[in-house]
């Protein structure tokens, strides 16, 4: 099977061609249609799988399918949000959002603590489609009132048994209470323990399970 049997634009085509990829790995045969089809998913995958496109693949394409959303100034809303347990992960995710999604005009921006707020702030104000970040940050932001979720229609948990071990449970939980109810979650983690479970039944709707 390949890249364009599972669905995906040609601006995505394109840019899998420039990464040199030739055909997706088990992970991404399963779940890029699965998210194209619209439903929430449960996957269960170790780094190294391919994971990481497995989900932006798919998300960059409903994005740019989709109807661009903007926000009270008149910039792109947060219609997607990926969560990672460390600042390196984040910094990795976005890295693949924008090699991925550079035939798409879509902007992307990473948020993790340690650095500044303000420059973030700024970055924020100019409009975000896609936001990577870890918790912590995230609900500083939203505690500042810079950040505005309201938007999000897509929410990505990545290595979520990471976040779990990290003692993240609290913050994931305040994160999805200033998230909309209805959007398109997917959560990827490499064990399912019943912490994992218990998380699963929370954040998602009738999901698809994979593991590979
Ligand atoms: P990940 O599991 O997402 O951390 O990805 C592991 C590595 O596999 C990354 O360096 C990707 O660039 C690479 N990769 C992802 N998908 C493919 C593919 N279909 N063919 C070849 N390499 C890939």
């Amino acid at each position: 099977m390949s890249f364009q049997e599972l669905g995906l634009a040609e601006p995505l085509l394109q840019a899998i061609r420039d990464s040199g990829y030739e055909t997706p790995t088990p992970i991404q045969k399963q779940a890029i249609p699965m998210v194209l089809a619209g439903g929430d998913l449960l996957a269960g995958a170790q780094t190294g799988t391919g994971k990481t496109a497995g989900f932006t693949l798919p998300l960059l394409h409903m994005l740019a399918a989709g109807a661009p959303v903007k926000n009270r100034n008149g910039r792109p809303a947060i219609r997607a949000l990926i969560l990672t347990p460390t600042r390196e992960l984040a910094a990795q995710v976005e890295e693949s959002v924008r090699t991925y999604g550079k035939y798409l005009s879509l902007t992307s921006m990473v948020m993790f603590g340690g650095v500044g707020m303000q420059p973030q702030v700024d970055k924020l104000k100019r409009g975000v489609d896609i936001l990577v970040a870890t918790p912590g940050r995230l609900l500083d932001h939203h505690q500042q009132g810079t950040l505005d979720l309201s938007q999000v229609q897509f929410f990505v948990l990545d290595e979520a048994d990471r976040m779990l071990d990290m003692g993240f449970v609290h913050d994931i939980k305040k994160v999805l209470a200033i998230v909309p109810k209805q959007k398109q979650s997917l959560l990827f983690s490499a064990t399912f323990s019943d912490d994992i479970k218990a998380l699963a039944d929370r954040l998602l709707n009738a999901p698809k399970v994979i593991e590979v």
